[in-house]
């Protein structure tokens, strides 16, 4: 994509999602999009080899962890349990250090498992409203599966057949948090 059509679909998607923000893009031979929590980024691979649906697709997906403030609810909620693990004199030389570490591991994970579901599905309605058409989400999904083929349980990521599943087996109404500021 040239770089006066990427800013454009930026603002469709991104005024399709109500929410400011900006796109950085990183030179990278992965074709990788992520988040921070407040912009989203794009590697230089992703936007080269993307169609522009796609794109929008994946952008749409990183918007939809920023609406679902998936990062900072992650962050103070594990540090909650930390805290309350670790103040709980009761558990005290019964579990161990590495015990507990590895329970937030999990709890990390399972949080995260659904945040994914949850940012593509986001997703998939904000590439719809921004003009993209349907099915775009699955599409990118199964696009950029062959790269990321190592999987286990307790990968962060669950699998793309899973997530495509989801997708097609979700309700037609789906609630969005969108906090305007006027
Ligand atoms: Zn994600």
């Amino acid at each position: 994509m040239e770089h006066e059509e990427l800013k454009k679909m930026f603002a469709r998607v991104s005024i399709a999602a109500r929410v400011k923000t900006s796109l950085v893009i990183v030179r990278g031979s992965q074709r990788n999009a992520w988040t921070d929590g407040k912009k989203v980024y794009v590697t230089t691979s992703l936007i080269e080899s993307l169609p522009e649906d796609q794109v929008a697709a994946a952008v749409a997906h990183e918007l939809g962890h920023i609406i679902g403030r998936h990062v900072p609810d992650t962050e103070k909620a594990l540090e909650e349990l930390r805290g309350r693990i670790y103040s709980d004199k009761k558990s005290e030389g019964i579990v161990s250090r590495a015990f507990i570490e590895g329970s937030i591991a999990v709890a990390r994970q399972y949080r995260s498992r659904r945040h994914e579901f949850e940012a593509d599905s986001i997703g998939e309605t904000l590439t719809k409203w921004a003009g993209y058409g349907s099915g775009k989400m699955s599409e990118t999904l199964n696009e950029i599966a062959s790269e990321h083929k190592e999987r286990s349980v307790l990968d962060s990521h669950p699998t793309t057949p899973e997530r495509i599943s989801k997708l097609q087996n979700q309700p037609r109404k789906i609630r969005i948090r969108i906090i305007r500021k006027t």
